[in-house]
């Protein structure tokens, strides 16, 4: 795999792992729940390394993007599974939070240290 893999060709080299290696997708329900499992394996590292909780002195070092690579696999087998084509999905998501949040976020004080939007650099005032 090269380091710059498009959506669409990481989705077709799962679909051709999943048929040569894996036989069949699982069923979607099944999928769903490795999705979620993953999510979870995710969230146990990031708040072991960012949150308040730790690790147990036994465990191997965690690797946040072996997880993230897998949740983002059990993501692109669902997608291949139901039809989802995720460089046209991903493209439509980007422009409607484009869209629906043009301002939203630049109006939250709560992402300014001190509370001011408009004296963020790059903020929409500038
Ligand atoms: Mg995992």
């Amino acid at each position: 795999m090269k380091d710059d893999t498009g959506i669409r060709e990481y989705q077709n080299m799962v679909d051709l792992w999943v048929k040569e290696v894996g036989v069949r997708y699982f069923s979607e329900l099944t999928n769903l729940g490795i999705l979620l499992e993953e999510a979870g394996e995710v969230a146990r590292i990031m708040t072991r390394v960012y949150g308040d909780q730790s690790f147990k002195r036994e465990e191997p070092a965690p690797d946040l993007g072996d997880e993230l690579a897998d949740l983002m696999f059990v993501l692109v087998c669902i997608a291949n599974q139901t039809g989802v084509d995720l460089p046209e999905a991903l493209a439509k998501n980007l422009a409607k939070k484009s869209a629906r949040d043009k301002t939203r976020h630049w109006n939250n004080p709560k992402l300014f240290a001190g509370g001011d939007p408009g004296s963020a650099p790059g903020s929409p005032e500038d």
